[in-house]
């Protein structure tokens, strides 16, 4: 067992303290664009199983796949603090990374968005994020609109790159069909 290692990792050029959201993620350092900032671990467990969880622990979860999710233990302080934003600084790579899609200044809260990793209804919510282009909603089908595709390209979990490649293919065998 590794229960005295975090699940999750944060760069130590980041750390995690309490702010209005609860708790963040800030950089103590500057973080160029490209860098690895964090990473999901835990268990990995099928939407079924996730609705077992009565602990919390569920809210915390990631989707990697059609149906599968990580799980981390929940701790006191929680390590997958990096928040979502409607006008997040961070993107997902491979799946369980959380990279820099900019260059992110010393103090500045390090955040993704939820549409680029989950795509079902298993934690939608209210948004009070604050950025102009706030969508109030995040749902489980964020990752279908267009204008997130389009400022997300090569930042979505891999299962919904895919699922991105067929609509867009099935789109343009549409417009073929139309002509
Ligand atoms: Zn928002």
């Amino acid at each position: 067992m590794l229960n005295h290692v975090s699940a999750n990792y944060l760069s130590s050029k980041a750390c995690v303290r309490a702010d209005a959201n609860g708790w963040g993620s800030y950089a103590v350092e500057a973080i160029r664009a490209g860098e690895t900032v964090a990473a999901f671990g835990g268990q990995c467990v099928s939407r079924a199983a996730l609705e077992t969880l009565d602990d919390g622990s569920a809210a915390h979860a990631v989707q990697i796949d059609d149906d599968l999710f990580l799980v981390a233990p929940l701790t006191t302080v929680p390590d997958d603090t990096v928040g979502h934003s409607c006008d997040p600084n961070c993107g997902i790579a491979g799946g369980v990374l959380i990279v820099a899609m900019r260059d992110i200044a010393s103090g500045e809260r390090l955040t993704y968005d939820h549409a680029m990793t989950t795509g079902c209804d298993f934690n939608e919510f209210e948004c009070g994020c604050g950025a102009a282009t706030c969508r109030h909603k995040v749902t489980g089908h964020d990752w279908m609109l267009p204008e997130l595709q389009l400022a997300y390209r090569g930042y979505f979990s891999p299962y919904l790159a895919k699922r991105i490649c067929a609509l867009v293919r099935t789109g343009a065998e549409r417009r073929a069909f139309a002509l």
